[in-house]
């Protein structure tokens, strides 16, 4: 059993049921290392809820949203495991965020709780949860995998974007501006760090397998060079064409620039 953590487990505020999962600890044995310590434990009613539950409103959404986005900064592999170190970590700077926008209050019916966002962090390993885009807002947000694909907390997704609805005599690669397609690669990026495989991706942005291979050519590029695509194309169509046009001999960037 590891002594440091059980006993930072304990401090941050946990309930008994995750401090025994983590520390492998018995019921009676958080209980008496509470007394030594003088912390008094939270209230335990009921079973750990689940995150489907907690993400029913859109307030909690956006709360837990902000958790996450601090979470897969930090959590290693949280597609397999729950990190509850960088859950604690996370939970700190979300927490600090959400009392700084509210001049040091915190809104008490909405702000995530610890256990909260542990269950978040829980659920999103057993992918019941999951990260997702939305198109108009420009957000990453967290929902239950139940809910459907445009529930954004912002906006309710209103403007579906319908990607089945192309043109086949037109042979456009992509339909996207530059300016897209380049806010698309730092996003691809993103999402491969947080562990999605490039399927995954490309169904969450709605993004064509083109379209993708283009995003991963362009995460080479530096900021004047992405000026300078900027610059020099019109469309994204002509964008994604030159990028994977075929050139094995020269870098990416001197190929299209
Ligand atoms: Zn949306
Ligand atoms: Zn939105």
């Amino acid at each position: 059993m590891d002594e440091s953590l059980a006993k930072t487990l304990v401090h941050v505020g946990f309930r008994s049921a995750i401090i025994r999962i983590h520390t492998g600890m018995t019921r009676k044995q958080v209980t008496s290392l509470r007394k030594r310590e003088g912390i008094v434990g939270p209230s335990e009613s009921g079973p750990l809820p689940n995150a489907e539950s907690l993400l029913a409103k859109k307030e909690a959404t956006l709360e837990a949203s902000l958790f996450m986005l601090a979470y897969l900064i930090t959590a290693k592999s949280p597609r397999t495991t729950i990190d509850v170190e960088a859950v604690m970590a996370a939970h700190s700077q979300y927490y600090d965020c959400h009392a700084a926008l509210r001049n040091g209050q915190l809104d008490l019916e909405n702000v995530l709780e610890i256990d909260d966002a542990w269950v978040i962090a829980r659920d999103y390993r057993s992918k019941e949860v999951t990260m997702r885009s939305c198109s108009t807002c420009h957000i990453e947000f967290v929902v239950s995998i139940n809910r459907p694909k445009h529930c954004c907390p912002l906006c309710d997704g209103v403007q579906v974007r319908d990607r089945f609805h192309c043109d086949h005599a037109d042979r456009a690669v992509s339909k996207r501006s530059v300016a897209e397609l380049i806010e698309l690669s730092r996003k691809v990026t993103q999402w491969a760090n947080w562990g999605y495989s490039p399927t995954e991706i490309q169904k969450e942005l709605g993004i064509s397998q083109k379209e993708f291979d283009a995003c991963t050519k362009l995460q080479g590029f530096t900021d004047p060079q992405l000026q300078g695509v900027l610059d020099k194309y019109t469309s994204g169509d002509s964008l994604v064409k030159a990028l994977l046009k075929d050139s094995r001999s020269r870098p990416v960037h001197s190929k299209v620039l």
